[in-house]
């Protein structure tokens, strides 16, 4: 049981806890992962602004061959075989218009693609002499009328991006093409200032710009053998080694960002890597940013999910306590009350068993009263009998006549008892109210308990006005006043002197009966419930509780009253009730 209970707690504990690591880490991750996403959407904007920049920068150069070609006198130069002095001529032209466009080198091909002059014909790496009909943008210029090549020059060894325009006869015949060369060096280093990674690749993946050391010259994607073959034809990165940059794309974010690892020039790095194709050159533009680790958005995210959790579960584990706790007093409460219940049951048959047996006691009194009551008259009459035959025998006819005098008063009272018990037994019927004298109903009340009352040695006391005219049922009032007088007995049984005091007499409107005993009075605690039915002081067995209950209902039933005080020695109880004032 306790180890049951240790095993739930700690597996209470461990959810708890693993669920606040995971929700902490999956928040950490999420905020991460928005804070990613909002970096990525940042970068795509970097880039944008980056391609515009390359853009313009290449459009401010690309007039500068269109304009050039239209130069009558570099026309005409192409048109003939051309002398020294004409070269020299176009030479210093060319030198004058490049310092002045702040260009890096213009070149004028003949229609074989011979440079016949150039702007850096001082130099060691002169074009002059030299023959570019392999480059793209000359056989460009030829079949479009303008070409465009980024390359490592051949001459120089210095890579720049090529912007060609065919010049051409008024009869549209082809005389060969006016080449300007942008070298971008500001642009690297322009670039260089910022923070992050800046690449260009051309449309087979080779990186040729790049604001880092050790990116340049790296391929993205794989060269296959055209593509090598077609590189070694145009030259186009001379005698560079293009090496394949090793990487590995962890993850797709917003745009065209990717999170990258990449074994580089730097070592191996992970990198938020967002990419631009810039349309009008073919090329793509890349940029390289460190990916955004632990911010203090996602550790508050973390810190707050954890938060969040533990407050769910504890809310959680709070109501669950309380409902269980409902649930058990509840149960509890079921529990006292079933209790009360089965207890109320037990009294109620305990009570009920007990006026049984008080029933049976009564009965018992009763029986051994009237056992009392008629077999000494009946042993009387036996022997008058006997001596009656006697007299007859004897002939002694008038003696005989006189004898049979106390034999027939003594059935006379005992038919009359036996009518009286019979009437007692019987339950009166309800609403009988006639007009009667109380005095009359006391007396017959003394004469059944007359036997008790001489047993028990009682000074009797009595002070009866008569007539006492009330209107009611006489045996039920009897059943009353035997009450009293039964209880005021008991009540006198170990009274060293038994004095009872039976009064009678008109008060106001009432005819009051008060019976006085000499016993030892009531209780203070128990006089208030005196009248409660079922309360007795008496053995078990002796009492019913039910004599003054019973009596008081009757008293009530005649508009009248029943009461009770003590006095200096006993007790006196008291029957109220009206005077009947209607002749009978
Ligand atoms: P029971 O006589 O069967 O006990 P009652 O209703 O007649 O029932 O009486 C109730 C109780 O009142 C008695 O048990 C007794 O304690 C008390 N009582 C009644 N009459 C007297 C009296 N005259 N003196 C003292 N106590 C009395």
């Amino acid at each position: 049981m306790v180890i049951a209970r240790s095993l739930r707690l700690t597996v209470i504990v461990l959810v708890v806890v693993a669920g606040a690591l995971l929700s902490a880490v999956w928040a950490g991750r999420h905020a991460q992962w928005l804070a990613q996403n909002e970096e990525a959407a940042r970068s795509n904007g970097q880039l944008a602004l980056y391609a515009n920049g390359l853009h313009t920068l290449i459009e401010r150069y690309r007039t500068l061959p269109a304009v050039l070609a239209l130069d009558p006198q570099l026309q005409r130069a192409l048109q003939g075989p051309i002398d020294a002095a004409t070269q020299d001529e176009l030479n210093r032209k060319l030198e004058r218009i490049n310092a002045a466009a702040r260009s890096s080198t213009l070149e004028l091909l003949d229609h074989t693609g011979l440079a016949v002059a150039a702007s850096n014909w001082r130099l060691p790496t002169s074009y002059v002499g030299h023959n570019y009909a392999f480059r793209p943008y000359f056989s460009q210029s030829v079949s479009q009328g303008s070409g465009r090549f980024y390359a490592v020059g051949v001459t120089s060894g210095i890579p720049g991006y090529f912007l060609s325009s065919a010049i051409k006869d008024g009869r549209e015949g082809f005389l060969g093409a006016m080449v300007v060369k942008l070298e971008l060096p500001e642009l690297e280093q322009e670039w260089a200032q910022g923070p992050d990674t800046l690449l260009v690749s051309d449309a087979r993946g080779v990186v040729f710009i790049a604001n880092r050391p050790g990116w340049r010259y790296r391929t993205l994607n794989v060269l296959d053998d055209a593509d090598r073959e077609e590189l070694q034809r145009t030259r186009q990165y001379h005698d560079q080694t293009l090496e394949p940059l090793d990487h590995q794309v962890l993850g797709n974010l917003g745009g065209a960002a990717r999170q990258v690892r990449v074994n580089g020039p730097q070592g191996t790095a992970e990198y938020l890597w967002a990419s631009l194709p810039m349309a009008s050159e073919g090329w793509t533009l890349h940029l390289l940013k460190p990916p955004v680790v632990g911010t203090e958005d996602s550790r508050n995210a973390a810190l707050a999910a954890a938060g969040v959790w533990l407050s769910l579960v504890f809310g959680g584990l709070w109501l669950n306590q309380r409902r269980r706790l409902a649930a058990l007093r509840q149960r509890g409460r079921e529990q006292l009350e079933s209790l009360v219940r089965a207890r109320t049951r037990e009294l109620r048959d305990a009570q009920e068993g007990l006026v049984q047996a008080a029933k049976l006691a009564a009965l018992g009194q009763m029986s051994a009263a009237l056992a009392h009551e008629i077999s000494q008259p009946l042993t009387a009459q036996r022997m008058q009998l006997a001596s009656l035959r006697l007299l007859l025998d004897q002939d002694r006819i008038d003696a005989a006549r006189q004898a049979l005098g106390p034999l027939e008063q003594m059935l006379t009272r005992m038919a009359a008892l036996t009518a009286h018990l019979k009437t007692f037994a019987r339950k009166s019927p309800a609403g009988v109210r006639e007009r009667l004298d109380l005095a009359r109903v006391l007396e017959q009340a003394l004469q059944l308990l007359e036997t008790p009352l001489r047993t028990a040695g009682v000074h009797l006391h009595l002070q009866v006005t008569q007539p006492a005219y009330v209107r009611g049922d006489a045996i039920r009032l009897e059943q009353v006043l035997i009450n009293l007088v039964r209880n005021a007995l008991d009540a006198m049984a170990s009274a060293p002197t038994k004095q009872m005091h039976i009064a009678l007499h008109l008060q106001g409107e009432q005819w009051q009966l008060s019976i006085a005993d000499s016993g030892g009075g009531i209780a203070s605690e128990h006089i208030d419930h005196l009248f409660d039915p079922f309360f007795t002081t008496k053995p078990i067995g002796e009492g019913l509780g039910l004599g003054l209950a019973v009596s008081l209902a009757i008293a009530h039933e005649h508009g009248g009253q029943l009461s009770v005080e003590n006095l200096a020695h006993g007790a006196r109880f008291t029957l109220a009730l009206p005077l009947d004032t209607e002749p009978a």
